[in-house]
C-alpha cells in the first residue's frame, strides 16, 4: 500500500529572468510559473518499491494547473486535461528538481519500459514502410484489411500512445500528488520510504 509522504521543498530560482525561463522551458513567460527543488536530499530508499537505493537520478518533474492544485504532467493527465479543454494541451506551470533515489528494480523497469516504447514506435514505422512499398509495387489491394486496420487505428494512434506512455513511465521515478502549497510536496510512496523520511526528520 502506498502512503502519502510530505517532503519539504523551496523555490529554486526566486526570480528567473525571462531569458532563463525561455532557455529552460522553451516558451515565453507564464504568470505564476514555479521552479521548486527539494529542500534536503531524500533518504537512500526508493519511493516506489521501498528498497535500498543503488543510485540517484537527477530529474525534473513537471506539473500543470489542474482543478485542485498543480498536477504532475504525465501522458494520461495531459490527455484528460485536453479532453476537458477542447483538445488543447496543458501548459506547464511548475517544475520540481531533485535527485531521485532509485533501486535495482526501478532501473530494471526503466529498461523494460524503454524497450516497450522502442518496439511500439518501430513496429508502426516498419508497417508504414511495408505499406508504402506495397503501394509502390501496386499490390496494396492485396494486403488484407486486417493488416491495414492494425496499422490504423491500431498503431496510429493506439500504438504510439503506448510508446509515448512507456517512454514517460521509464523516466518517472516518483508520483506526486497535486501541489497546493509552495513549501511541501506529497509523494505517493512505499511505507519503507515513509519510515526513512520520518527517521530523517527525527535526526534533524
Ligand atoms: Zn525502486
Amino acid at each position: 500500500m502506498k502512503q502519502d509522504v510530505s517532503v519539504p521543498v523551496r523555490t529554486s530560482t526566486g526570480s528567473m529572468t525571462a531569458l532563463e525561463f525561455q532557455a529552460r522551458t522553451g516558451r515565453g513567460a507564464v504568470p505564476g510559473y514555479l521552479a521548486l527543488e527539494l529542500s534536503r536530499p531524500l533518504p537512500d530508499v526508493c519511493c516506489r518499491h521501498g528498497r535500498p537505493a543503488v543510485e540517484r537520478r537527477p530529474g525534473v518533474v513537471r506539473f500543470h494547473q489542474g482543478t485542485h492544485g498543480r498536477v504532475q504532467s504525465t501522458w494520461a493527465t495531459s490527455f484528460f486535461w485536453g479532453l476537458r479543454h477542447y483538445r488543447r494541451m496543458p501548459e506547464g506551470n511548475t517544475e520540481l528538481h531533485g535527485d531521485w533515489p532509485v533501486c535495482k528494480r526501478c532501473l530494471w523497469q526503466t529498461l523494460v519500459f524503454r524497450l516497450i516504447g522502442y518496439v511500439f514506435a518501430l513496429l508502426g514505422i516498419i508497417a508504414a514502410v511495408a505499406l508504402w512499398m506495397a503501394a509502390q509495387a501496386g499490390i496494396i489491394k492485396e494486403i488484407p484489411m486486417l493488416v491495414v486496420l492494425i496499422f490504423f487505428p491500431g498503431w496510429l494512434p493506439c500504438g504510439l500512445v503506448v510508446a509515448a506512455s512507456a517512454f514517460g513511465r521509464a523516466t518517472r521515478y516518483v508520483r506526486i500528488r497535486p501541489i497546493v502549497d509552495r513549501a511541501t510536496v506529497v509523494i505517493r510512496a512505499h511505507p519503507n520510504f515513509a519510515a526513512a523520511v520520518a527517521a530523517q526528520s527525527e535526526v534533524t
